[in-house]
């Protein structure tokens, strides 16, 4: 394997991919160099046997901020079903024993008001704090708790305590939350997967040499090519699983370590009969939690499934990616017992556990930047090589889409753009 080609894409994900894409129709040649069996990267929808053989998407499930979604607008041209999730969405929330009376559920659409204009207005200041300190002045009020878990541990995957604020206002994810009908990760092998090309498999890349020529090594041989675009996770960069060769300038190292993984684990449980609970369809369900407290947020049902998904993020997800399946299918349970009594143990069966946080070609669920670190994910962005080593992928969006699909997708292209237009 030593073709000589115009552009190296290192990862088959959807930064990947919209790289490919665009290089090509762009008349650029490249490669794409792919360490797993497959591609779509943490874009993944699998048929797990556990489940019934029901799409699950175990990595990314919406397409956030839908107005501004670059996938939104490929999905309706091929005429792929949309959903809309909030739309049809309920909820079941319990405070203590009893599930929260009408006034706690005001009480805490109220809290979440408070909270946006509270964390938005700090984020406003010059001086960077974390994300748990901007709510310190709500701490009196017994929802905040749980909507840093939410906001926090959950959607931004991090500890509230590590994360920077100024990041997250600005890759705050507004509007409509749409799920593609039969999962993300079908759809990008199946909208995506066709406009970037063949891909190379089975394919990691352990040395990329950037110096007047790219040269990308794998086991099974090495590619060269005029520019290259990597797009693995940082996860993957920070743990050294591609060596440089000159090593990266210490100014991206920086930007590498100042963007660690956050992790999201979902476990999924099926219904071994008809009972559903007394739960309506896509109803989520929580509890209000204390501060700091591990605590999972459940989807049952989902647009009719037989199945309830769970989500644990943060630091309780990479505790229970350490301890291994058992032990986390083992608190997904006893978080349903809290919210819902010994009646979920007699529903809900066979189970499925992501695994991001052990998985070496990704290493955590999407990046976060550090407090005081906001400016690293265009710091990682800016070309190197004259422009011919290019690092893309959800960490290193811009566009106020990092870590989600969208913003890998924006990345990608982007990094493709500035390859064709960079001067030979
Ligand atoms: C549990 C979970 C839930 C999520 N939920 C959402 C959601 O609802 N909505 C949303 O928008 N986003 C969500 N995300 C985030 C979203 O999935 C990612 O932001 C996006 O898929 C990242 O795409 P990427 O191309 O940047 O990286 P990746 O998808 O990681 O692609 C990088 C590729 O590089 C490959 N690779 C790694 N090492 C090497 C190597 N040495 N050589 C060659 N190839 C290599 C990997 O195998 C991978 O295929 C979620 C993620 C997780 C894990």
């Amino acid at each position: 394997m030593t073709s000589d080609v115009d552009v190296i894409v290192v990862g088959a994900g959807v930064a990947g991919l919209s790289a490919a894409a665009e290089l090509r129709a762009r008349g650029k040649s490249c490669v794409v160099l792919e360490a797993t069996g497959r591609i779509g990267g943490r874009a993944l929808t699998t048929h797990p046997a556990a489940l019934g053989h029901a799409p699950f998407d175990e990595g990314a499930s919406w397409l956030h901020a839908a107005g501004r979604n670059p996938l939104v607008p490929i999905a309706r041209a091929h005429g792929d079903a949309l959903l809309d999730s909030d739309g049809v969405r309920t909820r079941r929330i319990v405070v203590g024993d009893h599930p929260a009376t009408a006034a706690e559920l005001a009480d805490y659409d109220d809290a979440w008001g408070r909270f946006e204009a509270h964390a938005r207005a700090r984020a406003l200041q010059a001086q960077d704090i974390g994300f748990s300190a901007a709510l310190e002045g709500l701490r009196a009020n017994p929802w905040t708790a749980t909507i840093e878990m939410w906001e926090g541990t959950l959607i931004a995957a991090a500890d509230p305590h590590d994360f920077s604020l100024h990041d997250w206002r600005v890759n705050e994810l507004d509007g409509a939350n749409l799920v593609v009908d039969g999962g993300i990760g079908a759809f990008v092998e199946r909208r995506l997967g066709p406009r970037a090309g063949p891909v190379l498999l089975n394919r990691p890349v352990t040395r990329i040499a950037w110096g007047d020529k790219m040269a990308a090594e794998t086991p099974r041989g090495a590619v060269t090519a005029r520019a290259c675009i990597v797009t693995v996770s940082t996860g993957v960069l920070a743990a050294g699983g591609i060596a440089f060769d000159p090593p990266l300038p210490a100014r991206t190292q920086a930007a590498i370590a100042a963007l660690p993984m956050g992790l999201l684990t979902k476990v999924a449980l099926r219904a071994t009969g008809a009972d559903r609970l007394g739960l309506p369809d896509s109803v989520s369900l929580h509890r209000q939690v204390g501060r700091d407290e591990p605590a999972m947020f459940f989807l049952a049902w989902p647009f009719g499934r037989d199945h309830v998904v769970g989500f644990v993020g943060g630091p309780a997800a990479w505790a229970l990616a350490r301890a291994g399946d058992a032990a986390t299918e083992a608190f997904a349970r006893a978080q349903l017992r809290l919210i819902l009594g010994s009646r979920a143990d007699r529903t809900l069966g066979p189970a499925v556990v992501t695994r991001w946080g052990t998985d070496p070609a990704h290493r955590g669920a999407y990046a976060y930047a550090r407090i005081g670190h906001a400016a690293a994910r265009a710091i990682l962005a800016t070309p190197l090589a004259g422009g011919r080593l290019i690092f893309a992928g959800e960490a290193v969006c811009t566009d106020g889409l990092a870590g989600t699909v969208g913003g890998a997708y924006l990345s990608g292209q982007q990094a493709a753009l500035r390859i064709v237009e960079s001067p030979d």
